[in-house]
């Protein structure tokens, strides 16, 4: 029996935002493809229980370790600590359990993981549906002795996208993994989310993998090695699932849905031809919204756009990949705001190039912007995530990480310094940037 879990990722102070809350939808993929291959798995998204202290959690998991033999725990960077807390617990309850991590902070740091953590059996490096699944199968034989240990390794090697260590004390990595056909997946496991903590009222819809664009903060083109976009009717389907769970009241769609804009216009119409009256929000890049789009997103019921403008200094912006015309952007935001869309901005403070002119530049751009009570506005400290161009150049980029604890990258820390700005400098800036967020974020 399997058992995918999901860390807790929110943290106190956000815990009002309903906005905010959403399931790893990673995860809710896996378990509907593990139950179509006929593999009994459940759910535990740590998200769905409040206030859980680390006592309560080995609680939980001293109760059920023992019902599963296989485990898998998705990661982000700043929940990598709490997740082999996770394995060490359930270890501790079941010795006999292999352990997989899957997620972006383990498919990049896979080889210095295991040369410090024996925690964990395997990993799964980047897009996961096809080897765990075969990893699954693999188990699942071993388990019932169809296949010895010999049969169960030689397997194993052949699964593109797992690393693990062989008993020689060697990191052995597979292989990149197979491209994911985003058509061949089921509906997300939404169904086998807990159903006494269910609170969830925001559902998140992926409608695309990869990015074609380059941002030097962002590892997600390295994740997902091509972009691909899911066809229309398999959205709608999505759609009417989670209108059908009546727990919802919302949908987020992710990540830039404009990334091709015919399928903007064919993703506005979709609602409007067949009449769903859900309210959504989705993010996109602002820069090319122009008028016929903004009205087009209104009449599709769009209530909320979020954005990544990052910096008003076009240095700033090219020096990090990130090729947006804050010109633009505000022509975009105006149409938005013409059409009564609201939207929820986010800037990034202390990328390489930002120096206090440049961050000067930022706060009078966005005094400038046309926001109103219903709009949010998020700054961000700049993170070298693994994965990103920031953390595989950091010589490069000249930046010097001072923050070593990974619990600590999570957008809301000073992690490193630049030749420009040191500690004091972005602790300083990054306060007036949380006094506008402030600002600009209540009602
Ligand atoms: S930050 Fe957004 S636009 Fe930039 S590379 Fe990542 S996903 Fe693409």
């Amino acid at each position: 029996m399997i058992l995918l879990i999901n860390p807790k990722t929110t943290k106190p102070s956000e815990f009002q935002s309903e906005y905010f809350r959403e399931p790893s939808l990673g995860l809710l993929y896996l378990t509907a493809l593990l139950e179509r291959y006929n593999m009994d798995v459940d759910v535990l998204d740590l998200e769905q229980y409040f206030d859980l202290s680390i006592d309560e959690l080995e609680s939980i998991f001293k109760e059920i370790s023992k019902k599963y033999n296989l485990f898998g725990i998705t990661c982000l960077t700043n929940t990598y600590k709490y997740s082999i807390n996770i394995a060490k617990f359930i270890k501790r309850y079941n010795p006999s359990a292999v352990i997989v991590f899957g997620g972006p902070h383990v498919s990049f740091l896979y080889d210095t993981i295991f040369m410090t953590e024996s925690i964990i059996d395997f990993i799964c490096v980047g897009e996961s549906e096809i080897s765990f699944i075969q990893l699954s199968e693999l188990l699942m034989q071993l388990q019932k002795k169809l296949i010895d240990h010999k049969d169960f390794i030689n397997k194993v090697q052949l699964i593109r996208g797992l690393a693990y260590k062989t008993s020689k004390g060697k990191v052995y990595f597979t292989g990149y993994p197979e491209i994911v056909n985003l058509e061949d997946q089921p509906l997300p496991a939404r169904y086998k989310l807990s159903q006494p903590n269910y609170y969830y009222k925001v559902a998140n819809v992926i409608i695309n993998r990869g990015c074609p664009n380059e941002c030097s903060f962002c590892s997600r083109q390295s994740l997902f090695q091509k972009v691909r976009i899911r066809n229309i009717s398999s959205i709608l389907s999505e759609i009417r699932d989670i209108i059908s769970l009546q727990n919802y009241e919302y949908i987020n769609f992710y990540d830039n849905i404009n990334i091709n804009k015919g399928f903007l216009h064919n993703f506005c119409n979709m609602f409007i031809t067949n009449q769903i009256t859900i309210p959504w929000g989705c993010e996109l890049r602002v820069d090319s919204i122009k008028d016929y789009d903004a009205k087009l997103l209104k009449e599709a019921g769009c209530k909320l756009v979020a954005t990544g403008i990052e910096s008003a200094s076009q240095e700033v912006l090219y020096a990090n990949f990130k090729y947006q015309d804050p010109t633009q952007v505000l022509n975009g935001l105006k149409n938005l705001k013409k059409h009564g869309i609201a939207v929820q901005c986010y800037f990034v403070l202390g990328l390489p190039g930002e120096n206090e002119s440049t961050f000067q530049e930022t706060v009078n751009y966005i005094r400038k912007l046309p926001l109103t009570h219903e709009d949010k506005l998020e700054y961000f400290a700049a993170t070298p995530y693994p994965g990103s161009k920031l953390w595989e150049n950091q010589e490069k980029y000249q930046i010097k990480i001072i923050e070593k604890d990974f619990s600590k990258f999570d957008c809301q820390h000073i992690i490193f310094e630049t030749p420009d700005l040191n500690l004091q400098q972005l602790i300083a800036m990054f306060k007036i940037a949380k006094e506008l967020e402030k600002f600009h974020s209540t009602d």
